[in-house]
């Protein structure tokens, strides 16, 4: 409530704000700590990757088996699944964090880096392995944060880890945020080119909450933009909302980048969306991220696609 700056310095007299600063602090200690104690190839033992399904939608003939119809927009079925690779740590004190309480901190100090390759390999082999084992899926993308792309390693990384898996732009993918685009956007242009040379194409994460221009946009190896959730998940309340949200689909129209609405928690969503031409979806209205072997199911399992209805109720 009551902070005095001295200096550069700053005091807290409110006893509850105080605490809720050191209990920060000391969860940032532990992380820092924990972070710097695991050698890079025991990262597997803590850190597991979780997949989000994205899910490809088509229109669906009058009485097609797995169709669904959706009020307003005619009959719908799923074309196609995809994923983005989320990362999770189980904490052996803490429980699992999120991360968004962890990645702030390894980007500060530079931990993201061993962690960021950890993952772009762990996801090249278990993408490896879900073709090997027939699953047909489409790309799977993996979050890439600004520290890794300044990183000298990462495009040894990707092409190591293309290579030897055996990988193809359409099935591999990075997203970047817009915010951190706009950072420092010739370096980003020449990064995002180098990195699709070895076999990437980019998707924009959180669009419409940074700033990202027009003007360079276009030049970036860029497949699809990713319409932030809290635009989604507010379309039902709020008008500007839907303002946004229609801005940024003619956006991605004209410059011919392809959508993902993130976020997408209800039918309603669902038929907004679709009503403006948006065709893929990620949200927990269709699915939650999973583990890897419950999403190899998620996609093998033919009822998703025969019994949509299911995926519904
Ligand atoms: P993001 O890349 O925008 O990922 C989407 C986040 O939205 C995920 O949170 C996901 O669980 C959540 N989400 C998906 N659908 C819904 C929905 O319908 N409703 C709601 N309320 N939320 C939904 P998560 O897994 O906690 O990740 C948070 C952020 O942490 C990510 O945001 C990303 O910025 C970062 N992150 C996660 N994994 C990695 C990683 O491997 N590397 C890096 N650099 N960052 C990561
Ligand atoms: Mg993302
Ligand atoms: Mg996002
Ligand atoms: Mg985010």
């Amino acid at each position: 409530q009551f902070a005095e700056e001295h200096g550069k310095e700053i005091i807290f007299y409110h006893p509850r704000l105080r605490d809720q600063v050191i209990e920060k602090m000391d969860l940032q200690n532990s992380i820092i700590k924990a972070l710097e104690q695991q050698a890079i190839q025991e990262i597997g033992k803590q850190f597991e990757i979780y997949y989000q399904p994205i899910i490809h939608m088509e229109e669906a003939g009058e009485d097609e088996p797995g169709s669904l119809f959706i009020k307003g927009q005619g009959r719908w079925k799923i074309a196609d699944i995809g994923a983005e690779a989320l990362i999770r740590w189980h904490h052996p004190e803490k429980g699992t964090i999120a991360p968004d309480r962890f990645i702030p901190i390894a980007e500060e100090t530079g931990l993201i880096i061993p962690i960021g390759n950890w993952i772009i390999y762990s996801v090249a082999e278990q993408i490896r392995e879900w073709l090997d084992r027939g699953l047909a899926m489409s790309a799977v993308s993996v979050n890439l944060s600004t520290r890794q792309f300044h990183s000298d390693t990462l495009t040894h990384t990707v092409r190591t880890a293309m290579k030897n898996n055996r990988l193809t732009s359409d099935i591999f993918r990075f997203e970047i945020t817009e915010s951190a685009l706009a950072q420092n956007p010739d370096q980003m242009i020449r990064t995002m080119w180098e990195l699709h040379d070895e076999g990437v194409y980019f998707y924009i994460d959180d669009f419409g909450t940074g700033y990202s221009s027009l003007s360079y946009v276009h030049q970036m190896p860029i497949k699809r933009i990713k319409i932030d959730k809290s635009f989604v998940l507010n379309l039902g309340s709020e008008k500007r909302e839907k303002v946004i949200i229609r801005t940024i689909i003619a956006m991605a129209r004209e410059l011919g980048f392809g959508l993902v609405a993130e976020g997408v928690e209800e039918m309603d969503h669902l038929a907004y969306l679709l009503g403006y031409g948006v065709r893929s979806f990620q949200g927990f209205f269709f699915a939650r991220p999973m583990k890897a072997e419950d999403f190899a199911e998620f996609i093998s399992d033919p009822a998703h696609f025969n019994k949509i209805e299911d995926l519904f109720n």
